[in-house]
């Protein structure tokens, strides 16, 4: 196995800072900034509205287009009632696994990336390197457009975007996009045997969610479009997974709340999902103001994630496919930011270390072969582009 003790280090000391969403990303990136400085690097951050965390990004190499993009997300899952053998902040070695939260998803290609960077610096680049890193992508990756669009802005356009997730080093070009919502339903209270004279909630509630039982039905039926075959299920999903409200048995319901999730194919947008959807509460929120006008639906948005779409003949994909050998066709059913990337122009593919099944676990660990071969496609990368 290759020597990857540097690397390990620095996935050592990323590890240690305990980035959780819900926390300040600070310290980190403070250490980012200085270990970039060390090797001749300036980076500029962008900092969240409440000024607790930052996203990072940064360019070496030639001042001109079509460069490369590393990106990865600093935050972390919380380890909160989570029974780990080894203290999850300190990067433990055990039978060739490295373990510690956010080992695998995704420090670990984070730790690859910072090692591209130093290395890069001192390469005679003919197109630029440029790293990206966020916070907030385990809460939605809602935050890392305002990363995007600084890059956008304030470098040099870049070609091919890597998000380093965990795929296990094979080339991903396809992630369903998520859409979300918590639905609070506001009924009129009268004792049930009076029941045109109220509202129940409850039975309002479920007219919304029989719509989307009538989605589900309504895609699964149909001819899944070339983009939407690759995944299974191949068609776009809406799912309540909780659901709370009523008084009493005999009490027409005055509240009922629940979280309605889409999962939605490429080729298919969070709007258009967003305005059937809002469409539908607000004729049911008319019909119930017929009987009371104090009753209604209120929508509160939660996530929004464009889906990741296979492009045809991508830069990234071909990119990507050099580098790892892998031609075979990959999709995945977890979001990422790579799709935040892609919708803004981007050509744009998801390739890292480690497995997917092992993030957010108890005992996160990446492998210490995935991280030498995360390595090794770092290093054909940095030739490919001297
Ligand atoms: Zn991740």
């Amino acid at each position: 196995m290759e020597d990857n003790s540097n690397v390990r280090e620095i996935l050592e000391k990323l590890v240690s800072f305990p980035t959780v969403s819900r926390d300040t990303n600070l310290p980190l990136v403070e250490w980012v900034e200085s270990y970039l400085s060390s090797h001749g690097i300036s980076s500029e951050r962008v900092t969240s509205p409440c000024g607790m965390k930052a996203h990072l990004y940064a360019q070496v190499g030639p001042e001109t287009d079509a460069g490369v993009i590393l990106s990865g997300h600093t935050d972390v899952v919380p380890v909160d009632g989570q029974a780990w053998t080894t203290d999850p902040w300190t990067l433990t070695e055990r039978e060739g696994k490295l373990f510690g939260r956010g080992a695998c998803d995704m420090k670990g290609f984070d730790a690859l990336a910072l090692l591209a960077m130093a290395r890069a610096a001192k390469l005679p680049l003919k197109r630029p390197l440029q790293l990206a890193l966020s916070f907030d992508e385990e809460v939605g990756c809602a935050a890392v457009v305002d990363l995007v669009e600084a890059m956008k802005g304030e470098l040099p356009r870049a070609r091919e975007v890597i998000v380093g997730e965990p795929t296990m080093m094979r080339v991903v070009t396809g992630h369903k996009g998520g859409l979300a919502y918590h639905v609070h339903v506001r009924g009129f209270e009268v004792h049930s045997s009076l029941l045109p004279y109220g509202v129940s909630a409850i039975m309002q509630a479920a007219k919304l969610i029989d719509w989307a039982n009538q989605r589900n039905a309504e895609n699964a039926a149909k001819t899944p479009s070339e983009l939407a075959v690759p995944f299974d299920p191949p068609f776009t999903t809406l799912h309540v997974g909780k659901i709370e409200g009523g008084t009493a048995h005999n009490i027409t319901a005055k509240d009922c709340r629940y979280f309605m999730e889409f999962r939605f194919v490429p080729g298919e947008s969070p709007e258009d999902w967003a305005r059937a959807f809002e469409a539908k509460a607000a004729e049911l929120s008319a019909e119930m103001q017929k009987i009371h006008p104090d009753t209604g639906i209120d929508l509160t948005p939660g996530f929004a994630l464009p889906a990741l779409a296979p492009e045809t003949d991508g830069a990234a994909e071909t990119l990507a496919r050099r580098l790892t050998g892998d031609n075979g066709r990959h999709v995945v059913s977890y979001g990422t930011e790579g799709s935040q990337f892609q919708v803004r122009g981007y050509s744009t593919v998801i390739c890292g270390p480690g497995d997917i099944a092992q993030a957010h676990q108890p005992d996160e660990f990446l492998s210490l072969a995935q991280l030498a071969a995360g390595e090794a496609f770092i290093d054909r990368l940095l030739d490919s582009m001297c």
